[in-house]
């Protein structure tokens, strides 16, 4: 494979709705699972989610990874899940903000989204077995961040103001003023189910 490389906003790719993988089995499938895992387990103190538009693939493909890192010590880590074809079978109503960033974005560029609290999603693993994972916290949102990738949303899209965008170094003070994103990063794991 090429270098790896993480496309950024202006991308093409960033900005397709994705294909549906059809063949599991396929070279392009397992060198993008492999690719995926291997990025978000070297960057795993950064990021949470990588969805393969992020690398200029347009399948529908995402990993998440939430690794131990000690500005997430309140957090439960969750270890690598890959998920393919993934479908939101249940949103909640209730929604919780938190501010996000993206690897395909300028890196301190964080903004205030939100999203349903609680979710339930169905998706395959490598493996071609279907699953479906309810969940709630930063899992979710760590979700259905990476599930905008496969249809060609990034997280600015979701701003209800623009001028909302802000660098890194604003975030404690954002924190205070919200203190309900202090309450937004348990992860809770309701139930995994494989299907067969
Ligand atoms: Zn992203």
């Amino acid at each position: 494979m090429d270098e790896i490389k993480i496309v950024k906003i202006g991308h093409p790719a960033l900005r397709t709705v994705s294909s549906k993988v059809e063949d599991f089995q396929s070279d392009q499938v397992r060198d993008t699972i492999q690719l995926l895992s291997k990025i978000i387990n070297e960057n795993d103190q950064l990021d949470i989610g990588l969805a393969a538009p992020q690398l200029g693939i347009n399948l529908r493909i995402f990993v998440t990874k939430i690794a131990a890192a000690p500005h997430r010590n309140d957090l439960v880590p969750d270890s690598l899940r890959i998920y393919i074809n993934p479908e939101l079978e249940f949103l909640s109503e209730d929604k919780n903000l938190f501010y996000e960033a993206c690897s395909s974005l300028p890196r301190t560029l964080f903004g205030p989204v939100y999203r349903p609290r609680h979710i339930i999603v169905k998706a395959w693993d490598q493996a071609g077995l279907p699953f479906t994972l309810e969940c709630d916290g930063l899992l979710a949102r760590c979700i259905l961040h990476e599930y905008d990738h496969l249809d060609g949303f990034l997280f600015t899209d979701r701003l209800e103001n623009i001028r909302d965008l802000i660098d890194k170094e604003f975030l404690a003070e954002v924190k205070i003023k919200f203190p309900e994103l202090k309450t937004n990063k348990n992860i809770n794991i309701k139930r995994i189910n494989y299907l067969v």
